[in-house]
């Protein structure tokens, strides 16, 4: 007899464990390492027979392998070897076999500039202190003081970076509102081409009254609002009139200091606390929330935090089970503008600049002259990433380079594929 899983169902193992995902429901059903030898056998259109034979095991176990994931609907039963096409979006020629796809571009961060008067936050940029999200803060990075960039740069990048298909463009600073006439004509150039795909990255400490009228000219942007945790009476009192007047998309991210917790418990009780705070003074008014993290050794927090457990798995879904394939990601697609014009692949890995925009004459062309070191970041996949590569999550699991020492290595993760379990079971089960 000959089983075969459904074209929607694809199995991938880690060296303990392996999960088959179920693209129909979306879903993922867990196996056991011996269940994954049998599978890899059947998928090889080897029959049940075959199977005991080469791995020396009876028919009848394999068998109620195969008689429980067909309850499952995961796979069926054939008389003869079968043909099964796995289920793709992508059309399998396209993929490489006879020509290059064009990029393929996610997100763009432009930073408008690399300076705040505040300067007073632990957790920028270069400072002392790690952030877990520093993507979505705005940053005063030391080795790129020199702002050259001249409006008129700006725009060009924005308008390559729409014809280059970039989804999502990520406005962030430094402060952000430091040069009004210059976000005004960004914003507006992005609003008279219809992209309305924008995010602006401000901070409670930057933002005056004066600013909700500015803004609220620009009413297709998203918002995301970084502010400290514990939120201060002063500080709350801003979050609120921002979240009452700007007629925006709003997501709040509140960043807290992990090294001032002693457990997990403790830090999301305070979490919650200043959740419930928020939360209740602004009921009517609909907002995103979202908990940075911050330390000075994340080696030794991370488990404190749910987002390194498991947390960090995905919804299966074939389009992210394909993309994950490919790209890391993250990084896929991602590129960052400063505001020297030095392009880097991350926002926050700033080592060293993949090209200049103003030596290399427009993103387009750093992008072209560079694509195999960019591409060499984009195609990142776990299948490249010490543990990554022999667990059963890859093609479902976030990832952040930046926040790794070893940038080829995962150690912020509590699941251990050579054991096949969470050793910190912090998260719902799953
Ligand atoms: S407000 Fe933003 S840019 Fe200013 S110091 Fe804090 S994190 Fe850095
Ligand atoms: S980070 Fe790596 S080891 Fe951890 S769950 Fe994801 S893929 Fe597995």
């Amino acid at each position: 007899m000959f089983f075969r899983l459904n074209p929607e169902a694809r199995m991938v193992l880690g060296v303990k464990k392996g999960i088959i995902y179920d693209f129909f429901i979306n879903d993922t059903y867990s196996i056991k390492g011996e269940e994954g030898a049998v599978l890899r056998l059947a998928e090889e259109n080897i029959d049940s027979k075959g199977i005991s034979k080469k791995l020396d095991i009876s028919e009848e176990f394999i068998m109620d392998i195969f008689k429980k994931l067909n309850k499952r609907e995961l796979g069926e039963f054939y008389e003869k070897p079968p043909f099964i096409e796995p289920l793709h979006t992508n059309y399998p020629f396209s993929n490489k076999t006879f020509f290059k796809q064009p990029p393929i571009c996610t997100k763009l961060f432009v930073e408008l500039n690399n300076s705040c008067d505040s300067q007073q936050c632990a957790y920028c940029g270069n400072e002392k202190l790690n952030r877990l999200f520093s993507c979505m803060g705005c940053n005063v990075w030391k080795e790129s003081k020199m702002e050259i960039l001249p409006v008129e740069s700006y725009v060009s990048i924005l308008d390559q970076a729409i014809k280059l298909n970039f989804r999502e463009i990520i406005l962030t600073g430094g402060n952000v509102f430091k040069d009004l006439d210059k976000l005004a004509t960004l914003l507006k150039y992005l609003e008279k081409v219809n992209f309305s795909n924008v995010i602006l990255i401000l901070h409670e400490k930057h933002f005056k009254e004066d600013y909700i009228a500015f803004l609220n000219q620009f009413k297709t942007i998203n918002i995301a609002l970084n502010f400290d945790i514990p939120i201060n009476e002063k500080a709350s009192e801003k979050i609120s009139k921002i979240i009452h007047n700007l007629s925006q998309n709003i997501f709040l991210i509140g960043i807290i200091n992990l090294s001032k917790f002693g457990s997990k418990e403790e830090l999301m009780e305070k979490v919650n606390c200043e959740y419930k705070k928020i939360a209740v003074k602004n009921k009517k008014n609909k907002v995103g929330w979202q908990v940075d993290f911050s330390s000075s050794n994340f080696c030794k927090d991370y488990l404190k935090v749910p987002i390194f457990g498991k947390s960090r798995l995905l919804s299966p879904n074939v389009f992210l089970y394909e993309w994950c394939q490919e790209f890391n990601p993250c990084l896929g697609g991602m590129l960052n503008v400063a505001s020297n014009g030095d392009v880097y692949v991350c926002r926050v890995i700033k080592e060293k600049p993949v090209g200049n925009i103003l030596q290399e004459g427009s993103l387009s062309q750093v992008i072209r002259s560079k694509k195999n070191e960019i591409e060499n970041f984009w195609h990142l996949t776990k299948d490249n990433i010490k543990k990554c590569r022999d667990c059963e999550f890859r093609y479902l699991c976030n990832d952040c380079r930046a926040i790794e020492k070893d940038f080829l290595q995962t150690s912020l993760c509590t699941y251990d594929p050579y054991k096949g379990r969470w050793f910190d079971d912090f998260s719902q089960k799953r």
